[in-house]
């Protein structure tokens, strides 16, 4: 018996073999108990916000955008600056624990009702109904798709989510620099957190699993996909993206090895 079952707690479980682990579904495991109680203490909301500035926002306002789908709401960041910034926002997630933290973060954060809805990526139209005119994938989350079939599939979800002109904003982790060794893979940008360590456990061409390591001595995991740029940027391209532009660490100007990549794919 393990101590999920033991504590009626539900924690993340990795099994014997947590290098193994390498599967879409395993995603419902890691955001689970302790790693959304602290995933506010990782990222920081506010020097997250200092770090981001106004990049999402007048990407979103230069095109004229008005509705919002944020389908890696997480623990409610973006959802609650978009609100707060004045988009029409849906927040959804496949993680019911994460939801419910976005939703209570949302009444903490200004009082905002979020809206949420449970739902996969690789089943979205089933579950989010009406079109928008943006879909934001934010905070390295498609990195969470382990097969190439279900990184497809969740695009084709979002493309049709969007209205004929809507655009795109899908982010990911300099993996680049992580799997051709020009980088240790910490990030400042994101991971704002300063009491909190973020380090790559092992990385090889198929995982890159991080050790999130917090000032009480707990530590989480997460299994991810190393997706290289023009990988993601050729899929978003064979989905029927007509323009995509990628900016490093929210700079209009190219950066030497950015922490994060910024793709902002237009459909016409
Ligand atoms: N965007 C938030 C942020 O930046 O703080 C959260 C980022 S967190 C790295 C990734 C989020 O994506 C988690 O909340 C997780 O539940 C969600 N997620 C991962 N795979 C998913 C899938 N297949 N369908 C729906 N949500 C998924």
């Amino acid at each position: 018996m393990n101590d999920t079952v033991l504590t009626g707690i539900r924690e993340q479980f990795f099994g014997d073999n947590p290098l193994e682990v390498r599967e879409t579904d395993h995603y419902t495991q890691e955001y689970v108990g302790g790693m959304v109680d602290k995933w506010d203490d990782l990222i920081d909301w506010d020097r997250r916000a200092e770090g981001e500035g106004r990049f999402f926002v007048d990407q979103l306002k230069a095109r004229g955008v008005r509705s919002v789908l944020d389908v890696a709401t997480g623990t409610g960041f973006h959802s609650v600056r978009l609100i707060e910034a004045g988009f029409d926002t849906v927040s959804a997630d496949g993680s019911p624990q994460m939801l419910a933290k976005a939703f209570r973060n949302g009444l903490d954060n200004g009082g905002h009702l979020l809206r949420v809805v449970h739902a996969d990526w690789r089943w979205l139209n089933r579950d989010v109904h009406g079109e928008f005119d943006a879909v934001i994938c934010l905070g390295n989350s498609f990195t969470h798709l382990f097969s190439e079939h279900d990184r497809r599939k969740a695009l084709a979800e979002f493309y049709a989510m969007l209205k004929h002109d809507g655009v795109l904003i899908i982010d990911q982790r300099n993996y680049d620099a992580l799997l051709d060794g020009k980088t240790g893979g910490k990030s400042s940008y994101y991971y704002c957190g300063t009491e909190v360590e973020a380090v790559p456990d092992h990385v090889d061409d198929g995982l890159a699993r991080y050790r999130y390591e917090f000032p009480d001595g707990s530590e989480y995991h997460l299994n991810m996909y190393p997706l290289r740029r023009d990988y993601l940027r050729g899929l978003l391209r064979d989905v029927g993206f007509q323009r995509i532009d990628t900016f490093g660490d929210f700079q209009e100007q190219p950066v030497d090895e950015p922490d994060f990549f910024i793709h902002v794919a237009e459909k016409t």
